[in-house]
């Protein structure tokens, strides 16, 4: 329901408060579970929580994650999979689950996808649509090793509207996203990327926005972003300022 995601140039705790933050601008949209991933020097660190926003903060105040400059973060509005903390994003693909994904909306037909999964062997922990993506955008990481470009082996095969993010422990530093029917914004600032289901996501941050079009993957950095459409060509989104006043 909600998506945040973060790229910094220093290694420090920022990337868990940038997201968090975010996920408190994105409550008024409504949810019933929140989770984090953050790239840290041990992999990628997920904590995810059925319910309010609080049990998530509480849960990551007891296992405080390790440094990072990279980081995503969810609210969830159950649409496949009841209101679980299994069920909550992110969900981990790939060999040793080294990639987490989180997403927006619904991707229509996850269930033939799934069922080929399952048929080479894939195990699934949750009932989400979702899930499916990352598992198919952690296995084409490991046969591609680039995140932009696994992203775009996979949307093509999506049917539905989403909005996906993920990161993966091998590419510190960079967020990858993609649309469809689902909206996405990019904020530039000047040491740190952000993206965003909604400016209000960063705009603590930065007023400096690009809107994404229709069928697009960005990859954020800290030095700034760069946009592809999901046929692989060069692409650009919208520049704009926002010039509204955020409430606190
Ligand atoms: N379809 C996904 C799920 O049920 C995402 C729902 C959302 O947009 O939050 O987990």
């Amino acid at each position: 329901c909600g998506i945040v995601g973060y790229v910094g140039r220093t290694m420090d705790g920022t990337a868990l408060d940038v997201v968090m933050e975010g996920l408190r601008r994105l409550e008024y949209r409504g949810y019933d579970s929140a989770g984090v991933a953050l790239v840290t020097e041990d992999g990628v660190t997920t904590e995810k929580r059925a319910g309010k926003l609080e049990n998530l903060r509480s849960t990551l105040e007891t296992h405080p994650p390790a440094a990072s400059r990279t980081g995503i973060g969810h609210t969830r509005w159950a649409t496949h999979g009841g209101p679980t903390d299994g069920n909550a994003h992110p969900h981990r693909g790939g060999d040793g689950d080294r990639l987490a994904l989180i997403h927006n909306g619904i991707i229509e037909n996850f269930h033939s996808l799934k069922k080929e999964l399952l048929a080479d062997g894939v195990e699934f922990l949750s009932e989400t649509d979702t899930e499916v993506a990352a598992k198919l955008v952690g296995r084409e990481y490991d046969r591609l090793g680039d995140l932009t470009e696994a992203m775009r082996a996979v949307v093509g095969r999506l049917e539905g509207a989403f909005t996906l993010l993920a990161v993966h422990a091998d590419s510190p530093g960079v967020v990858v996203g993609a649309r469809r029917n689902s909206p996405l914004v990019v904020g530039l600032g000047d040491d740190a990327t952000y993206l965003g289901s909604d400016v209000a996501a960063f705009i603590g941050h930065t007023r400096r926005a690009l809107e994404l079009g229709q069928d697009q993957i960005v990859t954020i950095t800290p030095e700034g972003c760069s946009v592809i459409g999901f046929d692989g060509t060069p692409a650009e989104g919208t520049a704009y300022e926002v010039t509204w006043d955020a409430a606190a």
